[in-house]
């Protein structure tokens, strides 16, 4: 099982976060994130200064990102970091309340995060790196979607093809795969 683990400098977690966080790793196929040690949830203030690894073609400030993921080394086991205020910086308040909004806004990173770490045990049918990433967040999120709250594959595609543009209408930023730094 993944930990959650918090660290916030600055930034006021709302008290749905943990229990939104938890809901999205549990929907997680068994075994696949079984040897990812923990989920970080931190802040941008928190993030020192400096570039992340190249992604789609360059180098981001490190505190701009949504998240990272550190593959395991001698000295520490596979992790993700999420920098929530980031993540929602994008995500209206009143959208927040909603369950969907939020879960859609922090699966995306998580998921995405976690994807790199299958791109490496499991492998993708796309490229690998942030093309295997994506398509890991995507498959994870209809996975989620479909077991936690028994949506339909017909409404999958009305949200997807209705709401989700309404969503990234109101601000990209949690929804922006290309913000999404990877690391280690
Ligand atoms: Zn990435």
């Amino acid at each position: 099982m993944t930990a959650v683990v918090t660290s916030f400098k600055t930034y006021e977690a709302p008290r749905w976060l943990l229990p939104t966080v938890e809901c999205l790793l549990a929907t997680i196929p068994p075994g696949h994130a079984q040897s990812l040690s923990h989920v970080l949830l931190t802040d941008s203030d928190s993030i020192g200064r400096g570039k992340s690894a190249r992604v789609r073609g360059r180098k981001w400030n490190r505190r701009d990102c949504c998240g990272f993921y550190h593959r395991a080394t001698p000295r520490s086991p596979a992790h993700v970091v999420v920098i929530v205020d980031n993540v929602l910086r994008g995500l209206p308040h009143a959208l927040r309340s909603i369950p969907f909004f939020r879960e859609h806004a922090l699966g995306r990173t998580i998921y995405h995060e976690v994807g790199h770490h299958l791109d490496l045990l499991v492998g993708s049918t796309s490229r690998p790196g942030e093309a295997a990433a994506e398509s890991w967040s995507t498959r994870l999120l209809r996975q989620h979607w479909r077991s936690r709250h028994r949506i339909s594959r017909a409404v999958l595609r009305v949200l997807g093809s209705v709401v989700l543009p309404i969503a990234r209408w109101f601000g990209a930023s949690h929804s922006a795969p290309h913000r999404t730094g990877t690391a280690g």
